[in-house]
């Protein structure tokens, strides 16, 4: 492999975050390839027994198994580190392996997790089920209640957990103010940013110590592969992430590292011009939604109770926004009468994509719990793509008219 630019960091740490999403990270073999090299390997050969040794011993740097390291996957880290302003990245199998490695990583019983109740579906069941299985306390709170983060402490609270803006309510955690308050209280905070990506919002800025993604939305970007990362400091990574990950294997496949690679080069783009299309969307909806009586759930609108601070904490507001329509019955017809925006529950894709969380993403958790975080029988989540915004909004024209709306 022949170092590039791409591998040094006194240069790449210079660069724009535009110039590292196509750049940072990338090594070459010496065939010279413009395009990152795909190693589908799953271990390595060595030249004498002496290299694997060191290697093994932690005395030479080296590839030695590809749950351990692989080229392709050690390059897509970088560039993710790179852009987030990391000092370090590991990726994962998909979002949930990031979840879950993130929070188990640094949890053992009678520790305590303050969580924001607004929440992907399986982010609340490593809370509200699988936590408490082994003894770990909970306390899920409304993660726009500033009070709220402080009242929930604990001598025992280790970890924050937020995602923000979160899905599907679209609720905005003040950054600054909660990961002031866990500084101040030696907690962990760890960010779900999987709806901004670093494009859109970076949460170390404001404080926070671990960063969870999903790389399946807007990284990816195209609807292709599943795919997490996980980064922080050198120091918890390295100490505190990777025996967890190295010895129980939520790897991400060199095939889809390589994937979201591509993904990386064109997110800047396709992340602004799916937040400005989201807010045309929005602003053309939200008369039609009101009158029906229903609610607009759009951070990058005046009317969302955070629009403020989403505006000082975010570059654009991204793809993604909800609107209550009344029913379930209502939703549905909107869905059914859809022409040309899909019925499907990923979000961050360049297609225009509608779903109903509460029979879908958040059917798992049950109603009541349901009803707790906002996710109503009438609301609908859109992704918000890259299609022309007029045939969008012909689209939703025409399929609230079918509904009656
Ligand atoms: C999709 C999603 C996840 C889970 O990611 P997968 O890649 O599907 O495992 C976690 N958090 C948020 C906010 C998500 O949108």
């Amino acid at each position: 492999m022949k170092k590039t630019t791409g591998t040094d960091r006194s240069v790449t740490r210079n660069w724009r975050p535009a110039t590292q999403a196509v750049r940072g990270g990338t090594w070459r073999s010496e065939h010279g390839e413009t395009s990152e090299a795909l190693f589908l390997t799953s271990g390595y050969t060595y030249d004498d027994a002496r290299t694997v040794a060191d290697r093994f011993a932690g005395d030479a740097e080296g590839m030695t198994y590809s749950r351990l390291q692989n080229p392709t996957v050690a390059m897509l880290e970088e560039r993710i580190a790179l852009m987030e302003g990391a000092e370090a990245c590991r990726a994962q199998a998909s979002g949930m392996a990031a979840m879950t490695a993130a929070l188990l990583c640094q949890l053992s019983t009678g520790d305590h997790i303050v969580s924001a109740k607004a929440a992907f579906g399986s982010c609340r069941w490593l809370v509200d089920h699988l936590c408490p299985r082994f003894g770990i306390e909970t306390t899920v709170i409304d993660s726009a209640d500033n009070d709220a983060w402080e009242a929930a402490i604990r001598p025992n609270t280790n970890v924050f957990f937020f995602e923000t803006p979160a899905n599907p309510t679209l609720d905005v955690v003040d950054m600054q103010h909660v990961c002031d308050l866990a500084r101040a209280h030696g907690i962990t905070t760890v960010v779900d940013n999987a709806f901004a990506t670093s494009v859109l919002q970076k949460p170390l800025d404001f404080g926070a110590d671990v960063i969870a993604y999903s790389a399946t939305k807007l990284m990816d970007g195209q609807g292709r592969v599943l795919a997490g990362a996980v980064c922080g400091s050198e120091e918890w990574i390295n100490e505190v992430l990777l025996p967890f990950q190295r010895n129980t294997g939520p790897n991400l496949s060199p095939f889809n590292a390589w994937v979201v690679h591509k993904g990386l080069e064109t997110l800047e783009l396709r992340a602004m011009k799916q937040s400005e299309n989201a807010v045309a969307l929005g602003e053309f909806m939200e008369d039609r939604v009101r009158k029906a009586g229903g609610t607009m759930l759009h951070p990058g609108l005046p009317s969302h109770p955070r629009h403020d601070l989403a505006m000082k904490q975010m570059r654009a507001t991204g793809p993604i926004f909800a609107f209550d329509v009344g029913s379930r019955s209502t939703a549905f017809a909107v869905l059914d009468a859809l022409a040309l925006v899909d019925i499907s529950n990923n979000i961050g894709d360049a297609r225009s994509l509608m779903c109903h969380p509460a029979s879908t993403t958040h059917a798992n958790m049950g109603a009541e719990a349901r009803a707790d975080m906002g996710v109503t029988e009438g609301l609908l989540r859109i992704n918000v793509g890259l299609e022309d915004i007029e045939d969008l909004r012909e689209d939703l024209d025409q399929a609230f008219a079918a509904a009656g709306l």
